[in-house]
């Protein structure tokens, strides 16, 4: 609560609530030991604490402190600093790290104002000031993120009534939504992202001026865009972020091409696609089953992509996937405008080009070059794809039955017999003229 600009944590004792030490994973608990024990405040906080709370497993555990960058690296011999703007240090786990980040102070607590630099929107460009434990309450974004787990007691620390919120099941910014915004545009996806996670609503504060500011977003560097729609869209909760952009009108900042597919004759179409793709993408990440992000924008960019061809030479969905030359045409195109939106990393984008060509192939390549594109490094990938779009009722010959088959067969023998009573129904070479 904030009374006359003091305010007073809320200290919730362990009988109040459910998290425990044995919910934490020992080495983070010896990690904030050590801390403790060298005279530093330090807790766990953020997402993993609310993840406690509400019952679901956390993804990684932060830890937040009163030591210095330099002082946590003294303590700890697996330590490096990263981080060039603002120095973390992560603590090395063998493949793994725990992040632990010095208490920050946000603009309206630094009190030095020069150390928080703004730009004429009021975006925050730079903000490098270590605070309190208090203030490092009030930078962060929702309040539910904004909570700290005392491994000493086992108690949680609450300047922001985060528990009241957790209890509502709602998201709600910390301080003036408006402000907020505007100091970092990323956090309207992160309302979103976070609503669609944790089945939580937007408390109608912090939703109000999502419309209004959302254009605010095209300040965001499309590298930062990249990673949000990858968490977004391929964190689990796919279908319900999707939702989310649409009904806050946000998907136009970050996939606009895919936005206007979605707004065509054909939208209802590539919509269904769309939850189909992020359906099955939920469902192999609950199996604890990996995903790719080439897979995801491969999806994502396919409407656009296809209504390109539609517009440029009448090539519908219906006629099966365009030959090579046609689809790494429209793939320049495609690529060349997205990424002023969402930077996706060459390996990538090379990776999308490869599923897509291969599409044309594996409608109508029979015989031993049918038999080839078994060894080809993309066929699993394409293969995945190209059963997305025979779901969809998209002309694609009927071949995934085929390929399904083909793939279950041990012997190279047997593949090859399948392979040649698959007629070859690509485009003929035409004879040289002597
Ligand atoms: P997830 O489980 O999805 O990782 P998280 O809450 O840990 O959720 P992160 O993006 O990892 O989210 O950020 C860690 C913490 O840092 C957040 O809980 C929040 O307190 C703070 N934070 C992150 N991004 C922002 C932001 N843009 N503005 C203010 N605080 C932020
Ligand atoms: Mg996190």
């Amino acid at each position: 609560m904030r009374v006359c600009g003091i305010s007073t944590p809320n200290r919730i004792s362990s009988a109040d609530h459910a998290i425990r030490c044995r919910d934490v994973p020992r080495s983070v608990l010896n990690i904030v030991a050590r801390l403790n024990e060298a005279g530093h405040e330090a807790y766990l906080v953020g997402g993993c604490v609310r993840d406690l709370l509400i019952g679901l497993r956390p993804k990684d555990f932060d830890v937040a402190t009163s030591a210095t960058p330099d002082e946590v690296k003294a303590l700890f011999r697996n330590c490096r600093l990263v981080g060039r703007r603002f120095r973390l240090a992560h603590i090395l786990l063998g493949r793994d790290f725990i992040e632990v980040a010095t208490f920050r102070a946000g603009q309206e607590s630094a009190g030095k104002k020069q150390a928080v630099a703004h730009s004429d929107s009021g975006r925050i460009l730079s903000d490098n000031v270590y605070g309190s434990l208090e203030q490092d309450a009030f930078r962060r974004d929702f309040s539910v993120n904004a909570l700290y787990f005392d491994v000493r007691d086992e108690s949680i620390v609450d300047y922001v009534g985060a528990m009241a919120d957790i209890e509502a099941r709602q998201l709600r910014l910390i301080g003036d939504p408006d402000t907020r915004y505007r100091e970092d545009p990323v956090r309207m996806l992160r309302a979103v992202r976070f609503a669609a996670k944790l089945g939580f609503s937007i408390e109608p504060h912090t939703e109000a001026p999502i419309r209004e500011l959302s254009d605010h977003l095209e300040d965001i560097p499309p590298a930062r865009l990249f990673d949000e729609v990858i968490k977004l869209l391929q964190s689990g909760h796919g279908v319900a972020s999707l939702d989310g952009l649409w009904q806050h009108d946000l998907l136009r900042y970050l996939l606009p091409m895919t936005y206007g597919s979605l707004l065509t004759e054909r939208g209802d179409h590539w919509r269904r696609m769309l939850e189909q793709a992020l359906n099955n993408t939920d469902a192999r990440l609950a199996q604890g089953k990996s995903t790719n992000p080439a897979f995801l924008y491969a999806v994502l960019l396919w409407p656009p992509l296809r209504e390109w061809l539609i517009e440029t030479g009448g090539a519908m969905p219906e006629d099966g996937a365009p030959p090579v030359m046609q689809i790494q045409e429209a793939a320049n195109e495609i690529f060349d405008r997205q990424i002023h939106y969402t930077a996706i990393p060459k390996r990538f984008s090379q990776m999308i080009r490869d599923m897509w060509s291969l599409q044309h192939k594996l409608e109508n390549y029979g015989g031993g070059r049918a038999f080839g594109l078994l060894a080809n490094k993309r066929f699993r990938a394409a293969y995945d794809f190209l059963l997305l779009r025979e779901e969809m009722g998209e002309n694609t010959k009927e071949r995934a039955n085929f390929w399904t088959q083909i793939q279950e067969l041990d012997d190279e023998q047997d593949q090859m017999d399948l392979a040649s009573t698959q007629a070859h129904r690509g485009p003929r070479r035409r004879r040289r003229r002597r």
